[in-house]
């Protein structure tokens, strides 16, 4: 049996690294076994989803390189949940129930005085055909609950292992809305049923539902894929990452100038039992994947570790990648001034900065006591610019060596006290705006 896996998200919001973190796991979950992996779009609200959203989820899948081999949305596929509704009515699986918003609010209350669990207690399966006429007459559309069977519900989760949710102890879950829209419960079985899902790989705020469609699959003569609950993102000191979800969106992340694999390293490996790494591609990540590597508890995403893995994989990356973005931040220098820099950024965009400093008319620094040490250096620049060669000479003129020698040019050719190599740098700085600069002059 291959693997066939889905991300669904509902086109109601950015993607963000809670959902991305969902879909690499079924990408890595049908690499690493050779199947597919299908990007379903729950869009069966249609009040709530836009299309600009929709764009937006699909765009950043495929700036993150999780390409799917399939893809279709719920939308156009209601005849299937209507045909799948029909079967569980006529089952008596899927009752009709005209309780109002306020009357299931003083229900709750009344239990919470009680000391009962807030558990639909299914008052709508007691209403004679008289009763719903009336309600009907009062204007009065029903909503349709799934009557769950009371007996505990079993699975083996690959992330959480055995697990049993006890239907009795959840309420009939509502399957279509007065307004007859459908919530997703029902059209995401039909769907896993109708593209032979074999697994269901989410993030374990779905628990309970599976309890509830497990019941559905097997209602709808379907097998129940396998399970695997992901535990969920919490930040680095373990708070919830809700509030911050906007900026941790895809987008954000991009602007901010995060590689995709920067993101996918770390979403990849937060949680694990395998430690929190740069990887270059998914194919990495997918060979070393699997379900009993990820822990229970939940997983951290920490700001800092994703801006080192992003440093970490621009440190390795190859001009021909970049290329295209350090002509866009209108970056000379070519290949030899990535080469040259590119240990010493972050993000991409902070090439522009050693740009600068390169080539923009600038008088470095230098302090009193290195004027004289810094003049000596200036006539002793060859026209190749060789850093080699003026370390040299200058051991061989001055008194200088170690960090004396080192930090003055440094400081006096880049004007700051840390960067890339320097032969690198003085050589595409050039002799002549060496000289000056080493002289004080700005150049
Ligand atoms: N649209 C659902 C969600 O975003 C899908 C859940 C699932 O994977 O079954 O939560």
């Amino acid at each position: 049996m291959t693997t066939r896996v889905r991300f669904a998200p509902s086109p109601t919001g950015k993607l963000h690294v809670g959902n991305v973190r969902t879909a690499l796991m079924n990408v890595l979950q049908a690499r690493s076994t050779g199947g597919t992996f299908i990007l379903r779009i729950d869009d069966t609200d249609l009040e709530r989803g836009t299309q600009a959203y929709e764009d937006g989820i699909r765009d950043d899948l495929n700036w993150l390189g999780l390409h799917w081999q399939e893809t279709f949305s719920q939308s156009k596929r209601f005849n299937l949940y209507d045909e799948a509704a029909e079967k569980l009515k006529e089952m008596g699986l899927l009752y009709p129930a005209y309780d109002t918003a306020e009357e299931l609010d003083r229900q709750r209350k009344l239990q919470a005085v009680k000391g009962l669990p807030p558990i639909y207690d299914r008052r709508a399966l007691d209403l004679t055909d008289a009763q719903k006429a009336a309600f009907e007459t009062e204007g009065r559309k029903p909503h349709w609950r799934f009557k769950l069977s009371g007996n505990s519900v079993s699975w083996t989760d690959l992330v959480r292992g055995e697990q049993s949710i006890e239907t009795g102890s959840i309420s009939d879950p509502v399957l279509i809305r007065g307004d007859g829209s459908y919530l997703y419960t029902l059209p995401s079985v039909v769907d896993d049923i109708d593209a032979n899902i074999t697994h269901v790989i989410r993030g374990e705020d779905h628990v309970t539902n599976s309890g509830a469609q497990i019941e559905i699959f097997r209602a709808l003569g379907g097998v129940e894929p396998i399970f695997a609950h992901t535990p969920l993102l919490v930040d680095k000191d373990g708070g919830k990452l809700s509030k911050r979800l906007d900026s941790l969106s895809m987008g954000q992340l991009r602007e901010q100038g995060y590689e995709p694999m920067a993101i996918l390293s770390l979403l990849a490996k937060i949680g694990t039992s395998d430690p929190v790494e740069e990887r270059f591609t998914i194919k990495q990540l997918a060979d070393e994947f699997s379900f009993d590597k990820i822990g229970r508890a939940p997983a951290r995403f920490d700001d800092d570790e994703l801006r080192a893995l992003n440093a970490k994989i621009l440190h390795e990356t190859p001009y021909a990648q970049v290329e295209g973005r350090l002509d866009a931040l209108g970056v000379d220098g070519g290949e030899a001034f990535w080469l040259a820099i590119r240990d010493n950024v972050d993000v991409v965009d902070d090439a522009a900065g050693w740009n600068t400093t390169l080539f923009a008319p600038m008088a470095g620094m230098i302090d009193a006591d290195d004027k004289a040490f810094c003049d000596t250096a200036a006539e002793l620049v060859g026209d190749e610019a060789d850093w080699s060669e003026l370390v040299r000479k200058l051991k061989d003129n001055t008194d200088r060596k170690g960090r004396r020698l080192f930090m003055p040019l440094r400081k006096a050719l880049t004007g700051r006290d840390h960067g890339p190599e320097m032969g690198p740098l003085l050589r595409l700085m050039g002799a002549d705006r060496a000289r000056a600069r080493l002289r004080g002059e700005k150049a």
